[in-house]
């Protein structure tokens, strides 16, 4: 009898120990609030949303995989408007487990220098600030992501704008929306942020969703002079992929990322096949987690872009296994970058303005 409790005990403190991290993890994480800083949403103009897909984009085999993993057709968008998008990731998320709220990203254009109006003619894709405000207003699981070329004669105007309707950050893409983040006109605009504590979200890294794009302006190193001027930027995607001045750009953006305390990387897209290997480096370079924001890229989170089964070599097969079995797409994610070693402190992490907005964890 004894012996038989003395086994189980004993049985029980190696399952314990052996258990204990992933479990307690995952468990801790449920009760604490989790925000996806990274995630997308497109429309045709249907329902008056004033977004569109230019005629290359919509041709572009990208774009019929953007509906479909949305989890739209055409026909329900012209039926319903393009907010139906918006409607269906507030439905995802309230379904998810561990994330709580998610950013979706208003997408503004290029813009004439001559003129000062969006070039819709060179936009490849546009999803206006007002469509997402409103939109995003109607479900409290998520938040405005404003986006905003600060080429525009009245970008300040529509900063402050952005700011009114409850934005958390701004989104570019410099080389798609032809925007050099070093530009000094652009000064006033980063005072601005700072005054309003919005931090930037910048693509950084090459590009590859898009129909063509201009890789050198999303060069790391560019986003030195916004941070300069007391800005909190957020690297996308951890500068993962392609080179600038023959250096790598995730190196370029390691080099820089400890001198600012308010300069951080998203971790949206690292488990994408094009960018294997980049989140256990960073991992393996403790300083870095402190920088870390997470967020998913939504909706490139499907099959063939993203698999556990490409991890085996880090998170093993049984991970690979359990982890492919996790329906919502947010708690799959959530699940395998725990595995691949993110501690929970990243996915909890907030800057910026929203930070005055969530209440603080009581425990
Ligand atoms: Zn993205």
């Amino acid at each position: 009898m004894k012996v038989a409790v003395r086994v189980s005990v004993a049985v029980v403190i190696v399952l314990a120990g052996f258990l204990t991290p992933a479990a307690a993890q995952s468990l801790r994480l449920e009760d604490l609030h989790v925000v996806d800083w990274h995630a997308h949403t497109a429309g045709l103009g249907y329902g008056g949303s004033g977004a569109f897909v230019n005629e290359e984009m919509r041709e572009n085999f990208r774009f019929q995989f953007f509906l479909r993993w949305v989890g739209v057709t055409e026909r329900e968008l012209e039926a319903e408007g393009d907010q139906l998008v918006i409607k269906r990731i507030s439905e995802y998320i309230a379904r998810s487990r561990l994330v709580d709220q998610l950013v979706v990203l208003a997408m503004d254009g290029i813009v004439d220098r001559n003129t000062g109006l969006l070039d819709e003619r060179r936009t490849q894709i546009y999803v206006p600030n007002d469509f997402v405000a409103r939109e995003v207003a109607k479900y409290p699981n998520l938040l405005f992501g404003a986006s905003i070329n600060p080429n525009r004669p009245d970008a300040i105007e529509r900063l402050e704008q952005a700011a009114s309707q409850g934005a958390v950050l701004v989104k570019w893409l410099p080389s798609i929306m032809d925007i050099d983040p070093s530009d000094e006109s652009f000064i006033p605009f980063y005072r601005r942020m700072a005054a309003l504590n919005i931090p930037l979200l910048s693509h950084a890294g090459m590009e590859k969703s898009f129909a063509h794009a201009r890789d050198e302006l999303s060069d790391p190193m560019k986003l030195l002079l916004p941070l300069k001027h007391g800005v909190t930027v957020i690297a996308a995607h951890m500068a993962a992929t392609g080179r600038s001045e023959g250096q790598d750009n995730f190196e370029r953006l390691l080099s820089i990322l400890p001198a600012y305390p308010n300069f951080y990387a998203d971790i949206s897209s690292l488990t994408q096949i094009n960018r294997l290997g980049y989140l256990v480096k960073a991992l393996n370079i403790p300083w870095t987690i402190d920088h870390m924001i997470y967020g998913t890229d939504w909706p490139l989170q499907h099959f063939p872009v993203v698999s556990p089964w490409f991890h085996v070599k880090h998170i093993g097969l049984a991970n690979a296994w359990r982890i492919s079995g996790i329906r919502n797409l947010w708690d799959r994610d959530v699940a395998l970058k725990q595995a691949l070693g993110v501690p929970d402190h990243v996915f909890t992490r907030i800057v910026g303005v929203l930070a005055n907005r969530v209440p603080k964890p009581s425990n």
